[in-house]
């Protein structure tokens, strides 16, 4: 019997998780079984994803940039990556506002409900404000400063830093395009075969990625707030996700025109990594996989997926900007603020750079907003406001982020003359093939 494919038993995975803890909330079977007994197999498998993150960028960076030959085709790509991020950042921000400023789904918003919820989430709001107080206080050069690791491992380490890795990672690969080609030679096997190594591990650890959304999803709902608050802030929710699928459109639109690629052809090969990223919120967890399926999938060539996607992962996040537009702009409208244009205007500014600063884990899209907040002068309390329902949105938003990444590093490949054939032609998953 043919075996069914990954998207589908991802897709079966997280309804089964669902339902599961809905019968065990409904039933009063008991969610700390849930907590107990499911969820640590839904962290094993997010650690596994992350387990990988950090040698696959060092070993796949390592080998794309050593293997482009040419420290000038290495910054015509950077620029080009770099540029493109921005302006998707961009048109995803100015999406969020235009649909915000339509729907005004602040002006809905009672005045009791929304006392309400600022009194419920007051102690999660001020957290959040703790944690982006850190970030405020940075100075102009910090970013540019923190680039640089003073301990490689350090960087790599648990509470690491991505662009740190990605750093140490160009660096070493420009390095060895400037050494003897017969010293260099097995220094680069050497990443070629720990490469091959790592996308294997990935291979087996997708094996259990049905189970693993399975747990994360029962988790989540066992563990998330009643529903009366979610209706309260319905009109917001849904302008979160109607310029998030906007945005979806908007690169679909992009790959179809830069790259003649089929939208479905493109959603079918992206999927997996989309429900990854909606069940994990990470970007970072879900690079392994988006890597791996932009690759195999989308004919993207390991030279570009090894330095546009990891960066992408950390710097650009279209969802996350969108999110924030839409969650400051609603604040404002529920406190009875009007907005000026110019007030508008900086948001795009300040929502595209908050983006980029954003770390790719869960919520962080959501201290960022903190700083977007301050800017524009609204107030910070506002953040108990949208904290219901900001996990639901986060899943949602790092499926943009992820798909944002994999649009880019097409048009980026076909710039460059590497966007070829899939290595998967038929559409089908090659996870079980041998
Ligand atoms: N969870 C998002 C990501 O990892 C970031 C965020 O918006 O909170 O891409």
């Amino acid at each position: 019997m043919k075996k069914l494919e990954l998207h589908w038993q991802i897709l079966i995975g997280m309804a089964l998780g669902v339902l599961f803890a809905l019968l065990m909330v409904q039933f009063d079977w008991g969610p700390k079984i849930v907590s107990d007994w499911i969820k640590p197999f839904g962290n094993i498998f997010i650690n596994s994803l992350k387990l990988i993150a950090v040698p696959l960028i060092l070993a796949s960076l390592i080998k794309g940039v050593s293997d482009l030959k040419d420290i000038s085709k290495l910054s015509k790509m950077g620029g080009r990556t770099i540029g493109i991020y921005i302006i998707t950042t961009v048109i995803a921000v100015t999406i969020g506002l235009l649909v915000v400023n339509m729907v005004k789904p602040g002006s809905s918003i009672s005045e009791d409900t929304r006392n309400e919820l600022v009194e419920n989430y007051k102690g999660d709001a001020d957290n959040i404000k703790t944690a982006a107080d850190k970030q405020k206080e940075a100075g102009p050069l910090q970013a540019l400063e923190d680039l640089v690791p003073s301990n490689i491992f350090k960087a790599a380490s648990d509470n690491g830093n991505m662009l740190q890795v990605i750093f140490f990672a160009i660096f070493f690969g420009i390095g060895l395009i400037l050494i003897p080609e017969k010293t260099a030679e097995p220094v680069k096997k050497f990443f070629d075969g720990f490469n091959e190594v790592i996308l294997k591990l990935i291979d087996i650890i997708m094996l259990a990625a049905p189970y693993g959304v399975f747990a994360l999803l029962a988790a989540l709902v066992v563990e998330s707030p009643s529903l009366d608050l979610f209706q309260a802030l319905a009109w917001y929710a849904f302008c979160v996700l109607l310029g998030l699928a906007l945005m979806l459109c908007v690169y679909l639109l992009i790959a179809w025109i830069f790259t003649k690629t089929n939208p479905a052809f493109f959603m079918k090969g992206m999927s997996p990594a989309q429900l990854l990223a909606f069940s994990t919120s990470s970007s970072a967890a879900t690079l392994p996989v988006t890597m791996e399926r932009v690759e195999e999938h989308l004919g993207v060539e390991e030279e570009v997926t090894s330095f546009v996607l990891p960066i992408g992962a950390t710097i650009n996040m279209d969802g996350t900007s969108l999110y924030q537009a839409v969650a400051a702009v609603f604040i404002a409208q529920a406190f009875g603020m009007d907005l000026s244009i110019s007030a508008q205007l900086g948001i795009i500014v300040t929502a595209t750079l908050a983006s980029i600063g954003s770390a790719a884990v869960p919520g962080a899209g959501m201290v960022m907003l903190v700083i977007v907040l301050a800017q524009a002068g609204i107030p910070e309390a506002g953040l108990a406001l949208i904290f219901a329902v900001d996990r639901p949105l986060d899943m949602c938003r790092t499926v943009v982020n992820v798909s944002g990444d994999a649009t880019v590093s097409m048009v980026v490949a076909k710039s460059v003359g590497k966007l070829g054939e899939p290595k998967v032609k038929n559409w089908d998953d090659n996870y079980q093939k041998e």
